[in-house]
């Protein structure tokens, strides 16, 4: 097995993005350190950002069913969150959302998913419309539905993760429709590839929430595109924010009018709330 070591964490999006392109099968975070694991020694030169690591030959490991082995579900507010083998494990009180973990980003696992979902789960989503930006593997799109939303919509601006969160919607027992997906006992679920452009969705919606997963200079540049896609008085999550950025984000929200800001923490992860 060839691993690639450096320096970093998987928050890095420039470090695991370039691991990404250079071919890495697959990502782990150790003490500190990033191991992109490779089927054969790639021309890392060509990525400066990888520059500094060193490759190490170690003995084969099932690394996939190791990391599996150790997921557990995840309770967050009114949802646990579970992958697919585990979904027995749900106690009864719970509402189930289960995840098969994969390509995209959201298995419930991060802070923020985490976060996110439990401020989902503190609002009255019944009749809501919620638009979640940056859906991953769909997971607050359909947490929101699970929670009673009337239609939930997930964009995200990679491809890859749509068909993968069609799939975990109908895991979850959602069925496809020519609209998207129907939640059994009614709601709609969407996804689509993009963001709040005004061409990937039907701009002239406003949604009644908006939830937003990305990180905080994205934030700052979309506050605007978000007040334009929400209710006047909609209630505004934001997550993927790292604690020393949280500055950036409360003065994009002053900017632009939003009201009543609060923040909550999770380790170095920040959410963030307010009111359009
Ligand atoms: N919503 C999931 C969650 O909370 O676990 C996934 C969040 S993941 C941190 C961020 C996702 O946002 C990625 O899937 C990424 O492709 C997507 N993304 C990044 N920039 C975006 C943008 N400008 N518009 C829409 N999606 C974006």
């Amino acid at each position: 097995m060839l691993v690639y070591r450096l320096s970093g964490t998987l928050d890095n999006e420039e470090l695991t993005a370039a691991l990404w392109e250079a071919g890495a099968g697959g990502l782990e975070e150790r003490q500190g350190s990033l191991r992109a694991y490779f089927d054969e020694r790639s021309p890392l030169h060509e990525y400066p950002e990888l520059a500094g690591g060193e490759w190490l030959v170690e003995p084969d490991r099932d690394w996939q069913a190791d990391w599996k082995l150790g997921l557990k579900p995840v309770q967050a507010g009114r949802i646990t969150v579970v992958p697919s083998w585990l979904a027995d494990e749900v106690p009864a009180t719970q509402t189930r959302l289960i995840i098969e973990p994969g390509m995209a980003f959201g298995t419930g696992h991060h802070a923020t998913t985490r976060m996110a979902i439990e401020a989902l789960s503190a609002l009255e989503l019944q009749g809501e419309r919620v638009l979640d930006v940056g859906t991953g593997s769909g997971v607050l799109a359909m947490a929101a539905s699970l929670l009673g939303a009337e239609r939930a919509l997930g964009l995200d601006i990679d491809p890859l993760t749509i068909p993968v969160a069609f799939e975990n919607a109908e895991l979850n027992g959602f069925t496809r429709t020519a609209g998207g997906l129907t939640r059994p006992g009614g709601g709609l679920l969407d996804f689509a590839e993009g963001t709040l452009d005004g061409e990937s969705y039907d701009d002239s919606e406003r949604y009644g929430v908006l939830v937003a997963n990305l990180y905080a200079e994205l934030h700052d540049l979309l506050a605007a595109d978000y007040r334009e896609a929400m209710q006047s008085g909609a209630p505004l999550i934001l997550t993927g924010i790292l604690e020393n950025k949280l500055p950036l984000v409360r003065e994009a929200l002053e900017r632009e009018g939003f009201t009543d800001v609060q923040e909550r923490l999770d380790g170095e992860w920040a959410l963030v709330t307010a009111r359009n």
